[in-house]
């Protein structure tokens, strides 16, 4: 199985089955890639059935300190631990995109912390750090899709931009199933700043739209990214 892009052809270099407890102790695989667009060594994680006409996939980017050490600064350990319960159920794929502090890396993220107060949001501090405001790049994951044969996806998200670089680079949106909002008192400042930014958060958001649905900021400052 390939999937072509940007002049390379990507292939599967090995499926490894694991029995995963966060997947509900089921049995998966782990799939690694050779010759993605950005050479990241993202992975996919199947849990059966997700050989499916439009399976569930949720795109996960590394974040260590909320997936491993469960920082409550953002909402990314429970976004894992939700999406990981739901394909236990469903199945279905996860992408887990090495895309850590949103494209600009982990040590860049935790300077970037330290810049965030009261008017400087996790957008605005990366800008500072004269990096852009989100640098994830989801090309890799539509031609990790595309290599396992997955051009149909039912995709849990309430990030717009996910839905629009997975059209863009040819994996057809069938539904936007919305993630939950995991809002504590630690990490409600970031949660705002990611609806300003256009993603789709609980009642100030369009749940269940894609393919055209209109993102709706908590407030009127900013837009899509
Ligand atoms: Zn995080």
């Amino acid at each position: 199985m390939t999937g072509g892009a940007a002049g390379r052809t990507a292939a599967v270099r090995a499926r490894v089955p694991v029995r995963l407890g966060r997947a509900g102790g089921r049995s998966c695989e782990l799939v690694t890639f050779r010759g993605l667009p950005d050479d990241g060594e993202h992975l996919a994680c199947l849990v059966p059935p997700w050989d499916t006409p439009a399976p569930l996939v949720r795109l996960h980017s590394e974040c260590l300190t909320g997936d491993v050490l469960g920082s409550a600064r953002c909402d990314c350990g429970p976004q894992l631990e939700e999406a990981l319960g739901m394909l236990a159920g469903q199945g279905g794929v996860l992408l887990y995109l090495r895309q850590e502090g949103r494209g600009i890396g982990l040590y860049n993220k935790l300077d970037a912390y330290l810049l965030q107060d009261g008017d400087t949001d996790t957008f605005e501090a990366n800008r500072l750090l004269g990096r852009g405001a989100d640098e994830r790049d989801y090309g890799a994951a539509a031609v990790m899709l595309r290599t396992l044969g997955l051009r149909r996806v039912r995709l849990l998200t309430n990030n717009p931009d996910k839905e629009a670089q997975l059209l863009r680079h040819g994996v057809e949106v069938a539904e936007c199933v919305p993630t939950g909002v995991h809002m504590t008192p630690g990490n409600a400042a970031y949660l705002e700043a990611k609806a300003r930014s256009g993603h789709r958060l609980g009642d100030a958001g369009v749940r269940g739209a894609c393919a055209g649905g209109v993102a709706v900021p908590a407030n009127g400052r900013g837009g899509a990214v």
